[in-house]
């Protein structure tokens, strides 16, 4: 189990070398995780040309040296940075990386402070995020069980969707199911919309009792051995007007030709527009008013970007989300959302649930 993390340790490693790093602070806690294995809230793990070593407070240092094989543990005295900065002066380390998305400027005052003197940082933005991107064997197929629970409990939750139902009552149901299945909790808070609601593409539950002719829009996702999931699903309670199906129908569309672009060499930007492409087709592009997916891991937001205008290619091992959506307020919103693995020579869509027009 902690062969992943060894091996994650000495890429990071072989960064700083050619970087002429000597050491790397982690503080970001899907990072600490990726190269430690430690699940504990707080503490900094400090990656250097030696070895790794990670402070923490008295609470997590017997779980830290369970989780953590291989990793030094320190305790923290004192405010944490400081702890760190005091490690970093006593060996000695003169250039040292650090994230500055990740460090508040009062947390960073204080680890410059600690270290002291006579040391330069160096900003390594996003450098282990980028590691993150590129998912191992192990990994995909942790994410592939996450985006298969994950439909499961979508699917487990519609004969629950019946006029008089709140939404909060089937966000709830949706939870509870996860955990059911064996996951940690939901990757982010469930999104239940009925009706206008829809329209919204970040809705949260409400009171709101569904009624009939109404869309519903269902938009989850799991964390399940650590990896997140992230699935929607829109359907309609009744029998749906023409022009919802017209719009569903260009919704699947677009989707379908998201999913088509991805392949490893594809710039993010050209997956966002194959399937922005097919929306203005249907005159219904100025309805799609969010980007058309986002790579998925550890966080339910990481790296790549799949938005307009994204250079950034795709690699194997990348997985993201490809979710357009038509919204118009005051009648309601359709999303469809798959999770999509990128392999050398081809992708894998691993959430598995159908997505032709369900009317209940
Ligand atoms: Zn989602
Ligand atoms: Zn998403």
């Amino acid at each position: 189990m902690s062969l992943p993390f060894i091996e994650r340790r000495r890429t990071v490693r072989g960064r700083l070398r050619s970087g002429g790093l000597e050491a790397v602070v982690v503080t970001q806690a899907a990072n600490r995780y990726y190269l430690s294995g430690f699940t504990g809230e707080d503490g900094i793990l400090i990656v250097s040309g030696a070895g790794a070593a990670l402070v923490t407070d008295g609470r997590f240092t017997t779980q830290a040296a369970e989780e953590a094989r291989g990793v030094r543990i320190i305790r923290q005295k004192g405010p944490l940075e400081e702890s760190v900065g005091r490690y970093l002066k006593s060996r000695g380390w003169k250039r040292i990386g650090y994230d500055p998305a990740s460090v508040s400027i009062e947390q960073f005052g204080r680890l410059r402070r600690a270290a002291s003197r006579h040391r330069t940082w160096h900003r390594l933005q996003g450098a282990i995020e980028s590691l993150r991107a590129r998912k191992d064997g192990s990994e995909l197929a942790q994410m592939r069980k996450s985006a298969i629970l994950a439909g499961e409990v979508l699917e487990s939750v519609l004969e629950l969707l019946r006029p008089g139902v709140r939404e909060f009552e089937i966000a709830a149901e949706i939870e509870y199911q996860m955990r059911r299945r064996g996951a940690t909790g939901p990757a982010f808070p469930s999104i239940v919309a009925f009706g206008s609601r829809s329209a919204l593409p970040h809705a949260r539950p409400t009171g709101r009792k569904l009624r009939k002719n109404e869309l519903v829009v269902l938009d989850l996702g799991a964390i399940l051995g650590h990896y997140c999931s992230d699935i929607t699903r829109t359907l309609f309670v009744g029998r749906a007007p023409a022009r919802i199906r017209r719009w569903y129908q260009a919704v699947v569309e677009a989707q379908q030709a998201g999913v088509s672009a991805v392949r490893a060499g594809a710039e993010c930007g050209e997956i966002d527009a194959a399937a922005r492409k097919v929306l203005r087709g249907h005159r219904l592009d100025r309805r799609f008013m969010h980007s058309t997916g986002h790579g998925l891991g550890l966080e339910v937001h990481e790296e790549p970007r799949v938005a307009r205008g994204q250079r950034q290619r795709l690699s194997p091992g990348n997985v993201i989300t490809i979710e357009p959506g038509v919204y118009v307020p005051g009648t309601g919103g359709i999303r469809i959302e798959d999770d999509v693995a990128v392999h050398l020579h081809s992708s894998e869509v691993l959430t598995r649930v159908r997505r032709d027009f369900i009317e209940l």
